[in-house]
């Protein structure tokens, strides 16, 4: 009887030697069918959901360098930018006329910008756009204006919840690990920062994510000891929502240097695969046709995955590398029924918002039908 099956029969939680084992040797199909069968357990129905989000950037000025990323630029760069609150609340409205429920904002680490900005920033949206669930500032961000406000991470979180903040983004955590950091974002954080961020948060009350980015310098061993941190942290307080991994796209990066070509599909298959088993604690994995493209996020949802993202209507960071995969309301609707799923439509905390009859097709809003070209101006406060 191999590993897996006889954990699985068992019902035991896997080791991380275990689970160095089964990232290594195990087979996809099989990882794929146990990982599918985990998901039934965990979420029987066969329903698969998705939000209606967006993911504008109110500053692509960054002082962190990180070697994968394509999307910062330095103070001085003729293309950098940093938007005020108000230019940042176009993005909200926009995000509202396109029939959204929720908006991830995020940008690079700007010294320039202090927790006065994010506050600001938390409660206008709450004031402006009640509707509109602000999953906002990834845990480098929130790092860095700690750091540029001479406060501590207990603290700025703090003021951010009382501006109205309850959920932020899992951005930033890459791989967990101290040698990693070192090898490709040497000035981002600093040691064990990731998770002491989101620890702090949850004992504070906030919902976030984790993410893993994967398919650079990592070994196997890292990206258990990454699942390990996550589920150490979620047996404490229980406030990851979910796991979202995507792979390392090269281009335009300068660390495309050190890593040969991109790591491929079955990567991908494979690790939402194992972090469906790994993760036990963790009630949703994430597949993404945004990330990894539409057969491959389809072919995830029969690979342990339950949810399928967003359909992600403003998005840069990946687009600066090159790599931009488009779709509507009426898309994501239509990946899910062929990869055999009903859709169903969630909020950021999962909450069921809106269930489909077979087959239906929603009335768009025009700005989903023309994409999502921002209009140079828009007046937005006070209507
Ligand atoms: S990944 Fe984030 S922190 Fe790193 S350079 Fe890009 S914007 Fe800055």
């Amino acid at each position: 009887m191999s590993l897996l099956n006889s954990l699985i029969m068992e019902h035991q939680r896997i080791s991380f030697e275990e689970g160095v084992d089964l990232l290594k040797f195990a087979s996809l199909d099989e990882l794929k069918s146990k990982a599918n069968a985990f998901r039934f357990e965990l979420n029987p129905k066969k329903e698969v959901t998705f939000v209606l989000d967006s993911n504008p950037n109110y500053t692509n000025v960054c002082n962190a360098d990180c070697s994968f990323c394509a999307f910062y630029r330095k103070p001085s760069a003729k293309d950098s930018y940093t938007k005020t609150v108000e230019q940042v609340l176009e993005h909200f409205e926009i995000a509202r006329k396109a029939g959204l429920t929720t908006v991830l904002l995020q940008g690079g680490l700007n010294d320039d910008l202090k927790i006065e900005y994010y506050e600001e920033l938390v409660r206008a949206v709450r004031k402006y756009y009640p509707d509109l669930y602000p999953h906002l500032f990834s845990a480098p961000e929130l790092w860095n204006v700690a750091r540029v406000s001479h406060l501590t991470i207990e603290e700025t979180l703090k003021r951010l919840w009382n501006a109205g903040l309850r959920s932020i983004p899992g951005g930033g955590a890459e791989i967990i690990s101290e040698r990693i950091r070192l090898s490709i974002s040497p000035k981002k954080m600093e040691p064990g920062a990731w998770i002491d961020v989101h620890q702090t948060a949850h004992r504070l009350g906030y919902r976030t994510t984790a993410t893993m980015m994967y398919g650079h310098v990592e070994e196997p061993e890292d990206i258990v000891n990454h699942l390990e941190e996550v589920r150490n942290l979620q047996d404490l307080y229980g406030g990851f929502t979910a796991f979202i991994p995507w792979s390392y796209k090269r281009d335009r990066t300068a660390l495309r240097r050190r890593v040969d070509s991109w790591v491929g599909d079955h990567a991908y298959l494979r690790i939402i695969a194992f972090a469906r088993l790994y993760l036990d604690n963790v009630a949703h994995i994430q597949a993404s046709w945004f990330s990894e493209g539409r057969d491959v996020g389809m072919e995830a949802l029969h690979s342990g995955a339950d949810d399928f993202g967003g359909i992600v209507f403003e998005e840069n960071v990946h687009k600066a590398t090159g790599f931009v995969h488009k779709a509507n309301h009426n898309d994501v609707l239509e990946m899910i029924r062929e990869a055999g799923f009903e859709p169903v439509q969630r909020s950021m905390l999962y909450q069921i918002l809106r269930r489909y009859a077979p087959g239906e097709i929603v009335d768009l809003p025009l700005s989903q039908i023309e994409g999502t070209s921002i209009p140079r101006q828009l007046s937005v406060i006070g209507k």
